[in-house]
């Protein structure tokens, strides 16, 4: 059987990955989202291992310990991660798995994986940024300072990625988004010797 390919999407907190992918998602069932965990509290609506999987401190770092994680990297106060065994599950049966994680986690994860696909998204502009994560409402204006300050750092890694979405106009990057998924699977390399044999 087809075995999936991994994807890493990555941008600043705000730019609007979550929105992006639960566009595309609806409409491709051959795409999976993997659910990290993470030390942050939920926000109002996030459920558990649907979101996230919410976890203690002493609960991340045994996991550390223990090597379940792909990646995990630090930022602004807690730490995310991605659970390996899932994303290993998932591509075995042939799905196409995406990890919406941030910069060092991307990197981390390109170095261990140099076969996954990696997607920046940004946003139009800086301002543009700072009114959707303060529009969002989810942050402290201490946490949104930190978030930008970050995402300041982020947006420098962008010509390290192989696609760039810029999220401007929401419809406009939801049709880009889903090409770079379709165009990837149109690729002979992925494609498992399954080539079209008509002369
Ligand atoms: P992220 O997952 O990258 O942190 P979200 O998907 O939560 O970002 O989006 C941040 C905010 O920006 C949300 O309030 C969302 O509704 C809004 N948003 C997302 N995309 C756009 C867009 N293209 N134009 C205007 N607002 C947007
Ligand atoms: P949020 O708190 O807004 O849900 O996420 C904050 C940042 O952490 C976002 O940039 C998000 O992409 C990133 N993130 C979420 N899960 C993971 C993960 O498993 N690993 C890493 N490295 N970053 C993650």
């Amino acid at each position: 059987m087809r075995k999936g390919t991994l994807y890493i999407f990555t941008g600043p907190s705000g730019t609007g990955k979550g929105t992006l992918l639960s566009r595309v998602m609806a409409q491709d069932d051959r795409l999976f989202l993997s659910v990290s965990a993470t030390t942050r509290a939920p926000r109002q609506g996030e459920q558990a291992g649907v979101h996230y999987f919410f976890l203690s401190r002493e609960e991340f770092d045994r996991r550390v310990e223990a090597g379940a994680f792909l990646e995990y990297a630090h930022y602004v106060g807690n730490s995310y991660g991605t659970l390996e065994a899932p994303v290993q599950q998932k591509l075995e049966e042939g799905y196409d798995v995406v990890l919406e994680i941030e910069v060092q986690g991307a990197m981390a994860v390109h170095s261990k994986r140099p076969d996954a696909v990696m997607i920046f998204v940004a946003p139009p502009s800086f301002d543009e940024l700072a009114s959707r994560l303060r529009g969002r409402g989810t942050e402290s204006e201490e946490t949104v300072e930190a978030r930008l300050a970050t995402a300041r750092e982020e947006l420098r890694h962008q010509e390290e990625f192989d696609y760039l979405v810029v999220n401007d106009d929401l419809k406009a990057a939801v049709r880009d988004l889903s090409a770079i998924f379709i165009a990837e699977r149109c690729r002979i390399s992925r494609k498992n010797g399954e080539v079209h044999t008509i002369k």
